[in-house]
C-alpha cells in the first residue's frame, strides 16, 4: 500500500480501479510494400478517417446530451483535423514515394506536424497540437484495427489517472463511467478542477508522481476532500473508507435535507448562497441544489472550443435563458474574462511570459471596445427578462471601472438608438481579485453597485502563487493573514459605502473558510452547486454574533496554517 499526497481538486471518495490515460502507445512495425500494396494501404486509411469520423460524431452526440451542446462543440476541431487536405495528401504521397506501410507514414507525418507547431509562438496553433495528437491517436487505432479506449467508451467505472486532463478530456467524463480522477499537474483553482467539482468526480490534482506510482489497473482510493490517492490498500484501510463512504453519504444526506431552506444564521441574519456556472445548462443543477441565484456566470466558456466568434444574438439568447430560468433571483453575468489559464483561440492572442499578469479580462476588453460593447448590449437586452446584474473582471484601480462603465454607457446610448428596452437600474459591480483593488476598495466603493471578491486571483496575486502551478500549490494558501486582511479592508469598506460584497472564488465554498467569511460580514457567497446545500447547513447551524468571534480570533494569528487548524477545529465543533 502507497500513499500519494495531491491537491484536494473536489471532494468525495471514490474506490475503484486505476484507468491510466496517454499511456497508450503503439508499437508499429516498419514494413516495405509493393506497388500492388498501395492502394489497399489508402484504402485502409480512407476506412479509418471514415471510422474515426463516426466515432468522433458518436461521441459528440452523447456529450451533447449528457452535458450540453457547448461541450460537444468540443470536438469541433477534431474533426478539423480530420478534413486537413495538407496531412492527409501527404500520407497518400508518402506512402507512393517511400512504399511503406500507412500506419508507420502516418505517425511519421503526424510526429512532423505536431513538431512543426510545438515551434510556433502562436497560441492558436499550439492548442491545435492537442488536437491533432488526439484525433491521431484514433485514426492510428482504427488503421491498426484496434479497440477504441476514449473515456466516453469505458464500460466499467474507474478512475482516471493521467499526467494532465484538458478540458476537453474533462467534459468527455460522466459520473456514469468515471468515478474519480488523479492528476500529476494542475492546482486547486484550475480550470479542470473546477470542472471536476461541476461533475461531481471525486478528484486529485498536483500528485506529481502518480503516473509513474501507479500502475494499470491498481486498486486505488481516492478522498477527494484530503487530496489523498492510496494504492493498492490493505483490508483495513479499505474498510475504513467504506464506512467513511457511507458516513459521507449519510452527510450528505443531511445537509440535502436544509437545500430548500433559507440560509438563515441562527441568530436571524439572512445569508445570500448563489451558484457559479461557467454554461446555461447548469441552471437546473443550480435549482436542484437550493441556489438562490447565480453569483458569478463565467461567459468567456461561451467563446471556447469554437472558431467563430459569438454574436450579440448569441450572447442575447443565453443570457435571456438564464435569467428567465433563474428568475426572480438575481444573476450575476461576469464579462469576458480570457487570458490567463483561459485561452481562447478565436483572438489570436500572441504568446505572453506571464500570462495572468498581462492582457487579460477587463485589460482586454477595453483594448477591444466592439468586442466588449456587443457582450454589454447583450447583457443590457437580457436585463428585461429577469434580475441580472453585471460585474467586470480584474479590475485593478477606479480608472478601469470608468473607462469599463463608459463604454456600458455607449452600449446603453446604441441600444436607445435602435429603440431596445433594457433594464434602467441595472446594478454594476467590480470584482476585487487585485491587490490594487482591493487597498483602494473604498474609492471603488463610490462608484460600483456592489463587489464581488475573486478570491482565486486575490490570492494568487496578492501571494505571488500561480493558481495553476502544483510546485508552488504549498504557498497558495487562503487563509494567509495577508489575504484575510485584504478582505476584511474590502467588506469593512463596502459596508462604509452601503454597498453589498460577495465572494464568487473557491474559498466561498471552502466550509472552515466560509465561517471565517461569515463573521467578517460577507453578504453573499457564491460556490459550484453541489456545495450549496452544505453551506446552507453550516449557516443554519451558527450564529452571527459566533461567527464574528471566530473571524475576530482568526486575525489574530500569524500564520495560514493556525488559521486553517482552528477554522477546522471551530466547524467541527460546529457541525458536531
Ligand atoms: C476568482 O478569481 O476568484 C474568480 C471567481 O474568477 P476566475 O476563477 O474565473 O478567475
Ligand atoms: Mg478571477
Amino acid at each position: 500500500m502507497i500513499q500519494i499526497k495531491g491537491i484536494a481538486a473536489a471532494g468525495g471518495i471514490s474506490i475503484g480501479a486505476a484507468y491510466k490515460m496517454g499511456k497508450e502507445e503503439f508499437i508499429i512495425p516498419k514494413v516495405a510494400i509493393s506497388d500492388s500494396d498501395i492502394p489497399v494501404q489508402i484504402q485502409l486509411f480512407e476506412e479509418a478517417l471514415i471510422r474515426t469520423r463516426r466515432e468522433i460524431i458518436a461521441l459528440q452526440k452523447r456529450i451533447s446530451a449528457d452535458m450540453g451542446q457547448e461541450e460537444a462543440q468540443i470536438f469541433d476541431a477534431h474533426l478539423l483535423v480530420l478534413e486537413d487536405r495538407m496531412l492527409i495528401e501527404e500520407v497518400i504521397s508518402r506512402l507512393k514515394k517511400d512504399r511503406l506501410n500507412v500506419a508507420f507514414i502516418f505517425q511519421e507525418v503526424l510526429k512532423k506536424y505536431v513538431s512543426v507547431f510545438s515551434k510556433i509562438e502562436d497560441e492558436y496553433l499550439k492548442e491545435r497540437i492537442a488536437d491533432i495528437n488526439d484525433v491521431g491517436k484514433r485514426i492510428l487505432r482504427n488503421i491498426l484495427g484496434k479497440e477504441t479506449k476514449g473515456l466516453g467508451d469505458l464500460k466499467a467505472r474507474v478512475i482516471v489517472v493521467a499526467h494532465d486532463l484538458s478540458p476537453s478530456d474533462t467534459a468527455a467524463m460522466h459520473k456514469r463511467n468515471v468515478a474519480g480522477f488523479v492528476t500529476d499537474i494542475g492546482g486547486k483553482t484550475s480550470h479542470t478542477a473546477i470542472m471536476a467539482k461541476s461533475l461531481e468526480i471525486p478528484a486529485v490534482v498536483g500528485a506529481e508522481e502518480a503516473t509513474i506510482r501507479i500502475n494499470q489497473g491498481d486498486m486505488l482510493i481516492v478522498d477527494g476532500a484530503l487530496g489523498i490517492v492510496i494504492v493498492d490498500p490493505d483490508e483495513e484501510t479499505l474498510e475504513s473508507y467504506h464506512t467513511a463512504e457511507l458516513k459521507l453519504k449519510g452527510v450528505t444526506e443531511k445537509f440535502l435535507s436544509v437545500k430548500d431552506l433559507p440560509a438563515v444564521t441562527v441568530d436571524g441574519n439572512k445569508i445570500e448562497i448563489n451558484a457559479n456556472i461557467e454554461f446555461p445548462d447548469e441552471v437546473p443543477a443550480v435549482k436542484l441544489h437550493g441556489g438562490e441565484g447565480i453569483g458569478l456566470y463565467r461567459t468567456e466558456f461561451f467563446y471556447m472550443n469554437r472558431k467563430d466568434l459569438p454574436t450579440e444574438e448569441d450572447h442575447y439568447q443565453a443570457y435571456k435563458y438564464v435569467a428567465e430560468e433563474m428568475n426572480p433571483y438575481p444573476v450575476i453575468i461576469r464579462t469576458l474574462d480570457l487570458g490567463g489559464d483561459k485561452f481562447l483561440s478565436q483572438f489570436q492572442l500572441p504568446h505572453e511570459m506571464h500570462p495572468f499578469l498581462g492582457w487579460r479580462a477587463i485589460r482586454f476588453c477595453l483594448a477591444r471596445p466592439e468586442i466588449f460593447k456587443l457582450q454589454l448590449r447583450a447583457i443590457l437586452r437580457a436585463s428585461v427578462h429577469g434580475n441580472l446584474k453585471l460585474m467586470y473582471p480584474m479590475i485593478s484601480g477606479i480608472e478601469e471601472l470608468r473607462q469599463a462603465n463608459k463604454l456600458l454607457e455607449d452600449a446603453r446610448s446604441e441600444l436607445k438608438a435602435k429603440g431596445m428596452s433594457f433594464d434602467e437600474d441595472l446594478q454594476v459591480g467590480a470584482m476585487i481579485e487585485v491587490p490594487s483593488a482591493a487597498m483602494t476598495a473604498d474609492i471603488l466603493a463610490q462608484e460600483a453597485d456592489f463587489f464581488s471578491i475573486g478570491s482565486n486571483d486575490l490570492i494568487q496575486y496578492s501571494l505571488a502563487v500561480d493558481r495553476a502551478n502544483e510546485k508552488v500549490a504549498y504557498l497558495y494558501e487562503p487563509a494567509h493573514p495577508a489575504v484575510l486582511r485584504l478582505i476584511k479592508y474590502i467588506i469593512d469598506s463596502a459596508h462604509k459605502a452601503d454597498i453589498n460584497v460577495g465572494m464568487c472564488g473557491e474559498m466561498a465554498g471552502e466550509p472552515s473558510l466560509a465561517l471565517i467569511l461569515l463573521g467578517l460580514g460577507l453578504d453573499e457567497f457564491s460556490m459550484p452547486p453541489q456545495v450549496i446545500p452544505e453551506l446552507k447547513f453550516l449557516i443554519r447551524s451558527v450564529s452571527l454574533k459566533e461567527a464574528k468571534g471566530i473571524a475576530e480570533e482568526a486575525l489574530g494569528f500569524s500564520t495560514g496554517t493556525q488559521v486553517e487548524e482552528f477554522a477546522r477545529a471551530k466547524l467541527r465543533e460546529i457541525l458536531k
